[in-house]
Formats: C-alpha cells, sequence, structure tokens
C-alpha cells in the first residue's frame, strides 16, 4: 500500500508530498473525513514512506522489508491503535488509557529500526476521556523522531485540546469512479465479480464512502424499494389496510427503520424531481424509471414535499422514543391527506 494505491483524495496527498518534499513533516496530523474514503491507508502509506528503505524518499517501494513489516503491523517502530471491545458482548469498542500508557512507555526509546517512529490511532474519537487527557501530554511533549496520526470520521467528538495540536487534514468523498474502481478490485480479491449492473448499484448508492457501497445486497434493495413505492402509488383514504399493514410490519423491524424512511426519501426525492420535469441525470433510483415517471405524475409538487416532511419527522420522532407503529401510522395517513 503506498500513496499511489490509495485512490483519489489528491489534495491529502499533495499535503503530504510537499511536507516529504521539505522535510517539513509535521510532528501530529489529523485525518478527518467521512468513512472508507482512505484515511487509514494513506496514513499507513506515510509511516511506509517516512521508513522505506527504496530510493524513492516520496514513496514507499512497498517491497523492502520496512515495507513489509508495516503492511503486516510487526514493525517495531510502527504503532496501531484502534477501539477494542473490553467483553466480546460490550456494546462500543473504545480506546482505553492503558493503550496509551504502554505507547508513551515505547516512544520514550529513539526508533529501533527505522527512521521515524509512527503512531496511528485509528476512530480517535472514541478514545476514552482518560485515554484523550493522556494523549493529549504526548502532543504537548512530542518525542523526537516520532509522527502521531490522528484518523477520525467524527473530529467534532475529539476534544479542542487534541484538535489544536495537530495539523488538520481534510479528506473528501470518494468520485464514483474511483468507488467503482475500488469496489471492483475488493470482490475480484474475494474471487467474485460483479456484472455491470451490480457495479452501477454499488457505486451510485455509494454516497462516496466505500463500505456503505459494500454492505447493500441488490437482491433486497430492489425488493424494499418496490415494496415502498407500491405503498406510495396506493395509499389513500379508501384503503387504510396499506397503512396498518405497513406500520404494523415494519413497527418490530428497530434496527431497519431509519433506513428503510431513508429509501422513501429517495424515492419521494425522485418522484418529486420527475414531477417538476427533470431529467434523468438527477435521479438515484433510475433502474425504477419506467414505474416512478407515471407514480410521479398522480400528485402535485406540493404533495410530494408534504410527504418528504411527513418522512423526515417520522424520522426524527423515531430517533428518540417515540412508540414506532403509531407513528409510522401517522405518517401514512399524512401520504394520504397530501393526495
Ligand atoms: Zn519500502
Amino acid at each position: 500500500m503506498s500513496f499511489n494505491s490509495v485512490l483519489g483524495q489528491s489534495q491529502p496527498k499533495k499535503i503530504l508530498h510537499n511536507a516529504l518534499q521539505n522535510n517539513s513533516v509535521a510532528h501530529a496530523y489529523l485525518f478527518y473525513g467521512q468513512e472508507s474514503v482512505g484515511k487509514k491507508k494513506l496514513a499507513i502509506a506515510l509511516a511506509k514512506t517516512l521508513n522505506c528503505k527504496g530510493s524513492d524518499p516520496l514513496e514507499a517501494c512497498g517491497e523492502c522489508d520496512s515495507c513489509l513489516k508495516i503492511e503486516r503491523r510487526v514493525h517495531p517502530d510502527f504503532f496501531f491503535i484502534e477501539p477494542e471491545k473490553s467483553t466480546p458482548t460490550a456494546r462500543e469498542a473504545v480506546i482505553k488509557i492503558d493503550a496509551i500508557r504502554e505507547l508513551q512507555k515505547k516512544l520514550g526509546f529513539l526508533p529501533y529500526e527505522g527512521k521515524k517512529k509512527v503512531v496511528v490511532v485509528d476512530s480517535a474519537e472514541l478514545m476514552n476521556p482518560q485515554a484523550a487527557n493522556s494523549f493529549l501530554k504526548t502532543l504537548e511533549e512530542p518525542p523526537s523522531a516520532t509522527v502521531l496520526i490522528l484518523v477520525s470520521s467524527n473530529p467534532n467528538r475529539l476534544l479542542p485540546t487534541l484538535l489544536s495540536r495537530c495539523q488538520g487534514i481534510q479528506f473528501h468523498r470518494l468520485s464514483p469512479t474511483h468507488i467503482r474502481e475500488i469496489i471492483q478490485s475488493q470482490y475480484a480479491e474475494a474471487g467474485e465479480s460483479l456484472t455491470e449492473v451490480e457495479l452501477d448499484f454499488h457505486t451510485q448508492r455509494a454516497q462516496g464512502s466505500v463500505n456503505q457501497a459494500m454492505a447493500e445486497n441488490l437482491a433486497e434493495m430492489e425488493a424494499l424499494r418496490e415494496q415502498l413505492l407500491d405503498v406510495l402509488e396506493n395509499v389513500s383514504f379508501n384503503r387504510m389496510d396499506i397503512v396498518f399493514g405497513f406500520a404494523k410490519a415494519w413497527a418490530r423491524q428497530t434496527n431497519q427503520l431509519q433506513s428503510v424512511l431513508n429509501e422513501f426519501l429517495g424515492l419521494i426525492r425522485d418522484l418529486a424531481l420527475y414531477r417538476s420535469g427533470c431529467g434523468q441525470t438527477d435521479i438515484q433510483n433510475r433502474s425504477l424509471s419506467a414505474k416512478m415517471m407515471p407514480i410521479a405524475q398522480t400528485r402535485s409538487l406540493k404533495a410530494w414535499m408534504d410527504q418528504f416532511t411527513a418522512v423526515r419527522n417520522t424520522q426524527i420522532a423515531l430517533s428518540g422514543n417515540a412508540n414506532a407503529q403509531l407513528f409510522l401510522e401517522n405518517m401514512l395517513i399524512e401520504f394520504c391527506e397530501a393526495a
């Protein structure tokens, strides 16, 4: 894994290349941006580049023993810290003070076999308060020949005192072309291949993040969206069976409710776009366009916008402790009223 193997992220790469070139690599960085866009990969690539035994100071060779040891996380000067669950059944993984103390002990020595010691703290926002305060001391008095890299997709949850001592580097969403390439290569690594249609589906829905793209099952999502589109098409005061049936069935699936409502939002958004005469390019659910176009014309633009608001309000209510069945019924009755 080298800089070149991290797709996209030209700005972060440029900043780090300049720093390497000018010998001005900071002692602490914060790599931040949404999930799975290459932050951790680039942090590891920087660790390799700083310690590579090859001839290019700007790009790790990926083949020397230093690069290979970092890849396998067995290099004595490379430290990778990530949240851990204290017991298998614990609800949330955290980074505890013990891990930070052990790190600090090791940072007290000069690099053992590399040129620089590199510390990567993945999901740094999950340091508990004791760990974060302890880590702050390391940032305040950085050990020599050491580069600290905090990686976070929720930097607003980090202590401001930590943030202020790191050079922030923002990572951006990946372009659809890069997402497509990454998905294809990840499936290939697993010995599977995707059809063009499946690749398009995952890429379209990725919202710039690879994990999200990989998590979804095409057939299940298609079935769900068709079901939701049926509701949007047919629900009315004459068809209250749809209201009660839907609310009853989904109220029990509490884990999936928010994503089902997200699907509703996506579909209603597309219907509103069709209703206002927009072309295909902005439509998310393109595979359903033949079904959606006639449905879009059955209601006014305002009616679709009212339904959108009803779904949003339901999402907000359900993020609290609201009674799911009641709120879903209420939402669908608002759909009927908007008709
Ligand atoms: Zn190397």
